[in-house]
């Protein structure tokens, strides 16, 4: 692999390379652009086959940081960053420790918080060597479980998406599939519910069904397989990713995609053209699911939750937006998301070139 030549692929500012012997630490930050702020992005830990995997993934997930900061109307730029290793065994304080003192050295270009294979324990062991951390328990002045502030956001979408798609967003009477009700997916349920919506749901967790059951017995509970074929108005996937693909698209009735899971295209142009095709109104899910990253950012200015909500809710407009877009230059929703990041990005760089600071005085030679 050429390191220099993957970094400049996708335009990455920095790579860092982490490594403490005593605690077994491998770790590589990424930071991919801070035109609109620090680099935020959660540090993942994952026993990657090679080196070069968790390269690979660290440079994707980085730049996919910067696109989603950006749509959300944050003022942060994209980063991320990877631990090597079996979350299950080699975890410990030391290694937390010695990681984030890296993350600590980087000075506020990196911010991290929890991902995949990381909790909100691991980031308060981080927290004791480095300022530079959110996703920290209400206990300690964070923003705590993120999974409501990401159901409100994706309850918003839904409502600007079935808007720009039939001319309101009254969720009354309509027929909502929701897939995977776990932490986002059962708190998106709520809100359905009490906007008036039919709700079929489903699961592979037998409990967490049961959570949703309990409080909400009229909810009509479907196979999982099911779920593709129902016969709903909305399509809110909330489990795993790749769900929308050539085997799943010709069957769905629903002609609204909302939902929370990551990487919802399996091939982003085939399938977004397919959805398109079909009239399905697909809302990007990078910008739909962004209320979890809108709330951990909040942490920064001293955590609110009602100013959390507030900005969470905003990811309607946001999202209404990327339509007019879509439909005004002719793109996909997908792409229209891309381009409102981009501009979003373009233009506050661009005006940061303004002076605004102190004036020093440049001494030449000879001045006294
Ligand atoms: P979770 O693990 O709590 O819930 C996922 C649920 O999906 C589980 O109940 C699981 O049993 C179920 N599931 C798995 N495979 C399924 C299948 N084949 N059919 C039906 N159900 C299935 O995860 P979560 O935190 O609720 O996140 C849901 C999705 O949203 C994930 O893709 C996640 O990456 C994404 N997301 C979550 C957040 C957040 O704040 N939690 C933020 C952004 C994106």
């Amino acid at each position: 692999m050429h390191i220099f030549d993957e970094i400049a692929r996708k335009s990455h500012e920095q790579v860092v390379f982490c490594h403490d012997e005593v605690s077994g630490l491998r770790a590589v930050i990424a930071i991919h652009d801070t035109t609109l702020g620090p680099a935020l992005g959660g540090t993942r830990m994952y026993p990657y086959a090679s080196d070069e995997d968790a390269i690979v993934d660290v440079l994707r997930l980085s730049r996919g940081m910067t696109y989603k900061s950006a749509a959300a109307g944050l003022n942060l730029g994209g980063g991320k960053a990877v631990i090597i290793g079996n979350p299950k065994k080699l975890k410990s304080e030391q290694l937390f420790r010695a990681y984030g003192r890296f993350v600590q050295g980087l000075a506020g270009r990196y911010i991290t918080a929890e991902d995949v294979g990381t909790t909100v324990r691991d980031m308060e062991w981080v927290r004791h060597e480095t300022d530079f951390v959110t996703g920290i328990s209400r206990a300690l002045g964070g923003s705590g479980d993120p999974s409501p502030m990401t159901a409100l956001g994706v309850f918003e979408g839904m409502r600007a998406t079935l808007a720009f798609q039939t001319g309101s967003e009254s969720l009354v009477g309509k027929r909502v599939s929701v897939q995977g009700v776990g932490a986002v997916g059962r708190h998106l349920v709520d809100y359905l519910i009490a906007a008036g919506a039919t709700v079929s749901v489903c699961d592979i967790d037998e409990d967490n069904l049961r959570l949703v059951t309990a409080k909400h017995p009229h909810v009509e509970v479907i196979a999982p397989e099911a779920v593709y074929d129902a016969d709903v108005d909305i399509y809110a996937p909330c489990a795993m990713g790749a769900t929308l693909n050539p085997d799943t698209i010709p069957r769905l009735k629903a002609g609204v995609v909302a939902g929370s899971a990551n990487n919802q295209l399996a091939s982003e142009d085939r399938d977004g053209q397919a959805l398109a095709a079909r009239g399905v109104l697909y809302a990007p899910d990078y910008v739909i699911n962004a209320g979890g990253l809108i709330n951990v950012a909040n942490e920064l200015e001293g955590y609110n939750d009602e100013r959390a909500a507030q900005q969470v809710a905003a990811i309607h407009d946001i999202i209404r937006d990327i339509y007019t877009i879509a439909r005004e230059e002719e793109q996909l929703p997908h792409e229209a998301a891309n381009t409102l990041a981009l501009r979003r990005i373009a233009g506050i760089g661009r005006i940061k070139n303004h002076w605004c600071g102190v004036p020093t005085i440049k001494r030449g030679r000879g001045a006294v």
